[in-house]
Formats: C-alpha cells, sequence, structure tokens
C-alpha cells in the first residue's frame, strides 16, 4: 500500500465516521424532521456509488419482505404431537412466511408457559405450499403403479371413476371390500371427519393407524384400560425426577423440551435411558447406554430393588393396584365369587383381611355393586398364602398377586440384571434409590421403547415402577407415553361427526392384522410351538379381532388421505407385491407426491394446511386451535370435507343415473339408499362447510362447550371440562392436566376388570405363553448381527418434510445410515460410503455417516425417507416385516376387547436385525 493509498484511505474511514455521526445526530435531535433531512441521502451523503443509479426501488426489498395484507392463524397436521399454533403471512395474494403465534394462555405464574411453540419444519411449511412436488390437478395413472405415468384428468372425470367403482364393488362383491384408511383425527378431526362419514354411510371398512404404526403403548389398556392418557408437557416441570425413557425430547418433541429442562433447574433429576448418546442425554444426571431390547429386565431388576429395599409406597399400592388380590395357587386364576358362591360373578374379587383373617369381596370391579376402589375396615394382606373354601365344599390355597410378582422377581438380581443390559451394578442400585425417595418421579415415555415386539411388556414393566412408588394420579408424576398425536380431547363431538349412526354401526378393522392377512406377509417364528397363523384363526373364530372382508374375499379398493400407508408399512415390498397387486383401485388424496400417491391409481389434490379450516389438539397441551384458509385452496385442489362432499354428490349422481335399488347391509340391518348419499352425508343439509364441521364438534363435546371456530381464529382457548366418559380427572384453573386423579382422590374404579391398575392378567393365552405377570422376554430371535433401529428424525415428520429443500441442507441431503466407528472399521467402511444393508427380507443401499454416539451391536435411520429420495435400491421399510403378537390378539376379556386404535396386535419393528457392507454403485 502507497502513502497515497494511506492517505486515501484514512480520509475515506474519517468522512465515512463524521457521515454516521452527523447521520446519527440528525436522526436523535429533536426538532430534526424526515422532511428537513431524508433518511438515506444523509446516511449515504455526497460519496453514495449509486447516486445517479437510475432504479433505486431494490432498497426496499427486504423490508417489503416483512409487510404483508393479512395475517390468518393456522397450524399443521403430520402427526408431530406438537398442535403449534402459528400465523401465516399473506401479500398480494401469495404466502410469504409464517410465524408462531405465541399468545397460549398461561396456565399459572408458577409454571413456564407454551410460548412460543414451534419447530423448524413447521417454521417452513409454506414452501411446500409452492414447492414442485405439490399436487395441482387430479391425476389418473397411465403407466404401472410406481412408474410417475400420469394424465391429467378433471374432477368429474376422477369421481366418476371413484364413485363408479365405490359402487360397483358394494353390489357386485359387498360394501367391506371398500377399505378406507386414514390417521390422528385430533390434528385435523374435520379432515379426518370428512371420509369417515363417506366410510360410514357406505358400509366400507374403517382401518386403524395407532397401533399399526406401534404408537399405541398396549400396557396402558391392559394395566390401566385407557388407549393412552399422559400428562400435558407443562406438568413436566412438577416433577422431581424425570426419567426419560426411549424417548429422545430434544428431537422429538421440540416445543416442550424446554419444560423438562426447566424442571431440571427447579430441582428436578434427570435419567436418559437410550442405547445412542442423543441430543436429551446431554441434559442427562444419569445416563445408561443400555443394551437394546434390554429395557423391560431393566425395569423389572429395579422393581425388585424397589421391593427389596422398602421403597415402595404400601398404602398407595394397596389401595390402587391389584397386587393384593387373591390367585388360586392351582389354577394361577382370580379367586371370583364364582369359585366361592354357586352363582357368584365371574367379575368380583377377593382381598385377604389381615383383620378379620378371611377373604373379603373387593370394592369398585367390573362387577361389584361399589362404584369405589375404597377399602372399608379392610385391611389388605400384600404377602402370604391362605386357605379359602370354595363353592363345592373343597378347600384351595390363594395367594397374593404381590407375592407371585416377588417370585417372578427373584430371578432379575442386581448381577443379571447388569450383565444383560451392559449397565453398572451401582447406578443401577442408584436410579432404583432415588426412583424410590425422589417424588413426585415420572417416566417420559416414546417410541425407542414403544416399538418392540414385546412392548406390552415393557410397558406393563414401567408402569410398574411407578405404581409400586405411588407416582400414578398425581402432578409431576406417572408413566406419560408420547408418540403420535393420537388423543382428541372434544371427543363425543368427533365421533358424533365422524360416525354418525354410532360406532356400532361401523366396520372398524386393525391394520396389522388386515396388512398381514391380505398380503403374502409370513412370520417364520413359533409362539408355544405353534405359527402366528394358528393365533390368528382363534382369535378371529372367537370374535376377538375383526377381519374384513369376511370368508375369505380380499379388499378391492383403497382410499388414504392425510397419511402415507406405503412408506410407514411394515413389510414394505412385500404388501407392495401382494396386497396392492390384488386391489383394483388405489386413491390417494393429498396435497403432495409421495410414495402412497405414486403408486396409486387415482390421485386427487388436497388443500394443504394453510388452505382449510380445521381444528387441532395434542395430550402435549390442553389448548385447542385452528386451521385457518390464509388463501382459498391453490390451484384446482380441495379442501378434504369439500372433496368427500363432491363424491357422496358424485355417488349419489350415479345411483341415480343407474337407478339402483338400496343396498340392504345386513350386518347393521341398514337399508343403504345411495341417492340419498349427498343428503345424509351433510347431516341434511346442516353441515356443508368445513367452518360448521367444526362448530358441530366444538359444539357436541363438554371440553370446548361455548366455543366456536370464530373464537379459536382469535386465540387459543384451553378445554373447560373434561367428559368423563372418557377423561380421569378434570381440567382445574391453575393447575397442569395430568390423568388419573379421579382414582387416586375421588377413589373412582379404574376402567379394567378388577376395578385396579391391573398387573395380573389371567387371561388363558396370558397364562400359556407365561405372560399373567410383567416378566422379560428376550428380543424377538434374528440371524443378523445389527439391530436396524428406525426412530423419528430431527429434520422430518415421518415421511413430511423428508424431501423440504430447507430441512435437505441441514443433514447430508438424502438417506444415511449411522454406525459406530468400531463396526464401520470391522467392516472396512468409511464415512459417506455407499453401504448395503440386507437381511432375508430385503436391501437399501444408502450413504453411511459414522457416529460415535451410536451403539455398538446397532444401526439407525431416521424413518420416512420416501424410496424415490436417494436409495440406490431398496427403502428404510425393505428391511422389515409385519410380526404379530399373540397375547395383543386376545378380546373378551373384561375392560381388553377389540376397540379402533385402542386393543389390537401393534406393527411393531424394532426385533429386525440386519448387516452391512459396502455398496457395488
Ligand atoms: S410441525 Fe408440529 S411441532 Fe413443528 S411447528 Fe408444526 S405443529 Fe409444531
Amino acid at each position: 500500500m502507497t502513502d497515497k493509498d494511506q492517505t486515501n484511505k484514512n480520509w475515506s474511514r474519517r468522512n465515512f465516521i463524521q457521515t454516521a455521526a452527523m447521520t446519527a445526530a440528525a436522526l436523535t435531535i429533536p426538532g430534526c424532521s424526515r422532511k428537513e433531512k431524508p433518511v438515506l441521502t444523509t446516511l449515504v451523503g455526497d460519496f453514495d456509488p449509486l447516486r445517479t443509479y437510475p432504479y433505486r426501488g431494490w432498497e426496499d426489498f427486504y423490508r417489503k419482505i416483512w409487510t404483508w395484507d393479512k395475517v390468518v392463524r393456522s397450524t399443521h397436521s403430520a402427526n408431530c404431537t406438537g398442535s403449534c399454533s402459528w400465523k401465516v403471512y399473506v401479500r398480494n395474494g401469495v404466502m410469504v412466511r409464517e410465524e408462531q403465534a405465541a399468545d397460549y394462555p398461561r396456565i399459572s405464574q408458577d409454571l413456564p408457559d407454551y410460548n412460543p411453540r414451534g419447530c423448524q419444519k413447521g417454521g417452513c411449511f409454506v414452501e411446500y405450499v409452492y414447492s414442485p412436488q405439490r399436487l395441482r390437478y387430479p391425476l389418473i395413472r397411465t403407466g404401472e403403479r410406481g412408474e410417475g405415468k400420469w394424465r391429467r384428468a378433471t374432477w368429474d372425470e376422477a369421481l366418476t371413476l371413484v364413485a363408479g367403482k365405490l359402487l360397483d364393488n358394494i353390489y357386485n362383491h359387498g360394501p367391506d371390500t371398500n377399505t378406507f384408511f386414514s390417521v390422528i383425527p385430533a390434528m385435523s378431526p374435520v379432515s379426518f371427519c370428512a371420509g369417515s362419514r363417506l366410510a360410514h354411510y357406505i358400509g366400507g371398512v374403517f382401518l386403524s393407524f395407532y397401533d399399526w404404526y406401534c404408537d399405541l403403548p398396549p400396557g396402558e389398556p391392559l394395566t390401566w384400560g385407557v388407549q393412552t392418557e399422559a400428562c400435558e408437557c407443562a406438568d413436566w416441570f412438577n416433577s422431581k425426577y424425570i426419567v426419560l425413557w426411549g424417548s429422545n425430547i430434544s428431537q422429538t418433541r421440540i416445543p416442550d423440551a424446554h419444560f423438562a429442562y426447566e424442571a431440571r433447574y427447579n430441582g428436578a433429576k434427570i435419567v436418559c435411558i437410550s442405547p445412542d448418546y442423543n441430543a436429551s442425554a446431554t441434559h442427562a444426571d444419569l445416563y445408561f447406554q443400555i443394551n437394546p431390547g434390554t429395557d423391560g429386565i431393566l425395569a423389572l431388576g429395579v422393581a425388585k430393588l424397589l421391593i427389596d429395599q422398602n421403597l415402595i409406597d404400601v398404602p398407595y399400592v394397596k389401595e390402587q393396584t391389584d397386587l393384593p388380590l387373591l390367585v388360586l395357587a392351582g389354577t394361577k386364576r382370580f379367586l371370583r365369587q364364582s369359585d366361592l358362591e354357586p352363582k357368584g360373578k365371574e367379575d368380583v374379587f377377593y382381598v385377604w383381611d389381615a383383620g378379620q383373617r378371611r377373604a373379603v369381596p373387593t370394592p369398585g370391579s367390573m362387577g361389584s355393586d361399589q362404584k369405589t376402589i375404597q377399602f372399608n375396615g379392610v385391611d389388605p394382606a400384600l404377602t402370604g398364602s391362605f386357605t379359602v373354601t370354595l363353592a363345592d365344599g373343597k378347600t384351595a390355597e390363594v395367594t397374593t398377586v404381590f407375592e407371585m410378582l416377588k417370585q417372578e422377581l427373584a430371578q432379575y438380581t442386581l448381577d443379571k440384571v447388569a450383565a444383560r443390559t451392559g449397565l453398572p451394578a451401582h447406578e443401577i442400585e442408584l436410579f432404583a434409590k432415588e426412583l424410590g425417595t425422589r417424588k413426585p418421579a415420572m417416566i417420559i415415555h416414546g417410541a425407542g421403547t414403544n416399538h418392540w415386539f414385546h412392548n406390552d411388556l415393557i410397558n406393563r414393566s414401567f408402569i410398574l415402577l411407578v405404581a409400586l412408588t405411588g407416582n400414578v394420579g398425581k402432578n409431576g408424576g406417572g408413566f406419560n407415553h408420547y408418540v403420535g398425536q393420537e388423543r382428541i380431547w372434544p371427543e363425543r363431538g368427533f365421533f358424533q361427526l365422524a360416525f354418525p349412526e354410532g360406532r356400532k354401526k361401523q366396520r372398524f378393522q386393525n391394520t396389522t392384522l388386515w396388512s398381514y392377512v391380505h398380503s403374502t406377509s409370513t412370520d417364520p417364528h413359533l409362539y408355544n410351538g405353534k405359527p402366528i397363523e394358528w393365533y390368528v384363526q382363534e382369535s378371529v373364530k372367537n370374535g376377538w379381532m375383526p377381519l374384513w372382508p369376511k370368508g375369505g374375499r380380499k379388499p378391492r379398493a383403497f382410499i388414504v388421505w392425510r397419511a402415507n400407508y406405503l412408506n410407514q408399512a411394515k413389510g414394505n415390498e412385500i404388501l407392495e407385491s401382494s396386497l396392492w397387486r390384488d386391489l383394483d383401485l388405489i386413491v390417494d388424496i393429498n396435497y403432495r407426491m409421495d410414495t402412497t400417491a405414486l403408486y396409486s391409481d387415482v390421485v386427487l389434490p388436497a388443500a394443504s394446511y394453510y388452505e382449510k379450516v380445521d381444528i387441532n389438539s395434542t395430550d402435549c397441551h390442553s389448548y385447542i386451535h385452528p386451521f385457518g384458509k390464509a388463501l382459498d385452496p391453490l390451484f384446482e385442489s380441495k379442501t378434504d370435507w369439500d372433496l368427500f362432499h363432491a363424491l357422496a354428490d358424485k355417488m349419489a349422481e350415479l345411483a341415480a343415473k343407474k337407478g339402483l335399488k338400496p343396498f340392504h347391509d345386513d350386518a347393521f340391518d341398514w337399508n343403504r339408499d345411495f341417492t340419498q348419499l349427498a343428503r345424509d352425508w351433510t347431516g341434511k343439509g346442516t353441515i356443508v362447510t368445513d367452518e360448521q364441521a367444526a362448530d358441530f364438534i366444538l359444539a357436541n363435546a363438554v371440553e370446548t362447550k361455548g366455543m366456536n371456530y370464530q373464537q379459536l381464529q382469535e386465540k387459543p382457548h384451553r378445554f373447560v371440562a373434561t367428559d368423563p366418559e372418557s377423561w380421569n380427572s378434570d381440567i382445574e384453573d391453575g393447575i397442569a392436566y395430568t390423568p388419573f386423579k379421579h382414582q387416586l382422590e375421588k377413589k373412582r374404579p379404574w376402567r379394567t376388570l378388577t376395578g385396579r391398575q391391573q398387573f395380573y392378567i389371567d387371561h388363558p393365552w396370558y397364562l400359556d405363553l407365561g405372560e399373567a405377570l410383567p416378566t422379560f422376554k428376550e428380543p424377538v430371535p434374528e440371524k443378523y448381527p445389527l439391530y436396524w433401529n428406525t426412530p423419528h428424525g430431527r429434520w422430518s415428520i415421518h415421511s413430511t418434510w423428508r424431501d423440504h429443500r430447507a430441512m435437505l441442507r441441514l443433514q447430508r441431503g438424502g438417506p444415511i445410515v449411522y454406525m459406530h466407528p468400531d463396526d464401520a472399521r470391522k467392516r472396512g467402511l468409511k464415512d459417506n460410503d455407499w453401504v448395503r444393508i440386507y437381511n432375508n427380507v430385503g436391501q437399501c443401499v444408502c450413504r453411511l455417516q459414522i457416529l460415535p454416539g451410536e451403539k455398538p451391536g446397532r444401526v439407525t435411520m431416521y424413518h420416512g425417507w420416501e424410496k424415490y429420495l436417494g436409495f440406490q435400491q431398496g427403502g428404510w421399510q425393505s428391511l422389515t416385516y409385519i410380526k404379530i403378537k399373540p397375547t395383543q390378539l386376545i378380546g373378551k376379556y373384561g375392560h381388553v376387547n377389540f376397540r379402533l386404535n385402542y386393543w389390537g396386535p401393534t406393527g411393531n419393528n424394532r426385533d429386525i436385525k440386519v448387516e452391512i457392507e459396502k455398496a457395488k454403485v
């Protein structure tokens, strides 16, 4: 640099500083008006290089990004469980961006609030609205399924094709050959009901989702008689001991994780139990890098320590659980009134009263006349063996469930548990001691443990821990399962809209069973020496599980909306080559081209989340808020409500044109007149618009009494009450919702056969298969060395956002399998290699990422990748297959009966093993 350069530089710098100072002064001196000193002129001074440039409008581009014509409240329904309220900004008829609404009313000054609520996926949804993936017109397939060859169709042509086929199936093959699949009503019930109403009025089969996705924790219906009940996430803050068990909240509960971490500042300890050192483990006081599939033995080992070290809450256990109930030592069945009296009931049970030294009936069971579980002057014995006189005069030995539990737990010694789980014995002891002494304590439970084949046993073992320590039914305590946005708060209004003539007049079907039976799926394992087919046949024969269509017929038409069935299907390729092949018509209703849409025959374009009216709720909080139409549905898309209305209209029109006589549906003695279908579907013209549908739900539920859709557009509303038919606690002012206060505080019976938290299931199949009590069973044996782990990811909600430009830029842009460095080294693999992942079911080829936080012996691929998104071969579901657990097929046992999304076999997918090698690409 020359002296001259230096002088110029100093001069320029000095002048710049002077000019800037003058500008600042001009802006701050009172009386220095904008008119006299225009801001930009003063700022740039005489050396503005663009002074003579003719067009200066570009300077406002950035500012204009932040201007808008209108703001509409909306949200997302991708089964994220978030349920976050957002504002969508519109300018000149274009949605330009979204922003967290951040106006949830606060529950209490003593609790952190829900604001602001959202995640990075929600923050870029507007891009999807205009993305190339967006479906714009009805499409009819012209090539092979999945080939991607389509032609544009008019709505009239597409609806005529679908309506004609549905009617043809009903009259020629039976209404049960038309099958409907949609998921999670809580996330957008109006959209859900649009299709379920049609299924209802035409006699179609409606499939389950919560069990099929393996989000259902089957231990909850078994132990508590509920589908799922969890505290809202603000209640995490009330806890003093939080166990993150198979739940990576930093990644999968982004809007709520702060409640747990703030609880830690409030004095709570956090325990994280997960095979990988994940984003939530970094917040833990105690981290257990457990061996995959061994969570159950850890729980039972801890239960033994709690009992051995007198860390259990004895009065709670006696009153709130079935552990003091008597069991006949010979048959291993509960002692029932029918054992003691000639005309005694099957659903009245007994405890041994230590005071009277005799068996006395327990109040509150299904057959009891007393609607309380409180013992009156009775002190039930927890341990011991006793003698009773049976109805036939013979005597029999009885013992308590607790005594049997102690015998069961005796095998789970500390050394054995430490060896199997790979955890230090002294840390397991510390965990038991802290769980037994820090109150209240809760388990936050996730898919990491729920997706195993023995998920029911794992759930029951976990629930045992919080029940033994007296934590269920208390704020800050309990077993809180969050996988899927399953629980709809305004339930009564929803069911009336979804299935107007009542659920008894609807064909419901467990999807795991349906997908298995109607495909070439096979499970090579035997259960007590019998193949799963034997259990399936017995279950259907006994009327425990329904199987549609009946009589060996095949499903013919399949309609999917708000879901991606094929992407999420265990044994994807098996289903594609059998069940899918046998279907005559597959219709996908969608706003983007996903795997199911790609493999369909007809694709109907749906409105996106920002172009429709609906409502949204979650079990993570106690508020309701809406979807709103920032714009009318774009291109030729329709809202789900309008779309199914149009389909009902078309079916009615065709039925009249063809002169179809009413169809008598024998199963329900229902004369179905399809010429009147549109009239029925719209509730005789009372529910024509989606806003009317939303208002119908709100008006017919006690949770939302006094609310309407327009009020929700103003701000989220907290629920005002809970329906005692379906909830187990009240909504209380200033208090976070937590379940089972009715049972603990009001002594109402639990919704189980025994009226208590029921750990003993004395159904013959449970006794035969050794699962009457919570026990540990090893994962299903598979011959390959590496567990195939497919958890929920950070950058997508299932398959949604998997193909989003912004999210792909946060990762490597395509499917990745994560592996521990030692496992990679053994196989000669390097980071970013193309690898072939295979087992005896199938294979896929993708890139490898080496991750020290992964557990050796396991590999992970975050789930949801569409097959067309960067795999060289196959997809993440190419390696899985359907495994039905026999005990999940039972029914007609007190509280354990088939109900859609409540009880039925789960589509588990963790007991899958693979090998990996370098791929030739
Ligand atoms: S995607 Fe789900 S979690 Fe994310 S902002 Fe939207 S509603 Fe919230």
